[in-house]
């Protein structure tokens, strides 16, 4: 539904017609690591994500996946050898 409280205007999965089903009601501000992120709106003099209802939980535990002001590091995963198939297939050659 359309939202009705902060963001109003934008369409929310939060929304209800009861109003918002975030917990406390509304969206939260957003915290400092998210300065400079693309997605930050602002709503009468405050800052809020235009993704998440809670941005401070996606700093919680490392660094926001939806931010566009951080390069995520991707890691290389290691392709693991089954070092029995490995033998095989050099005793094929
Ligand atoms: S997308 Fe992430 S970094 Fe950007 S404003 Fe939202 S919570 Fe903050």
């Amino acid at each position: 539904m359309i939202c009705q409280t902060i963001k109003n205007g934008i369409e929310c999965g939060f929304m209800t017609k009861k109003g918002c089903g975030f917990i406390g009601g509304a969206c939260k501000a957003i915290v400092e690591q998210c300065d400079g992120c693309g997605k930050v709106l602002e709503v009468a003099e405050a800052k809020y994500c235009g993704v998440y209802p809670d941005p401070a939980g996606k700093w919680r535990t490392g660094k926001c996946p939806t931010a566009t002001h951080i390069k995520l590091e991707v890691k290389e995963a290691a392709q693991k050898i089954n070092p029995l198939k490995a033998s095989k297939r050099a005793n094929k050659k």
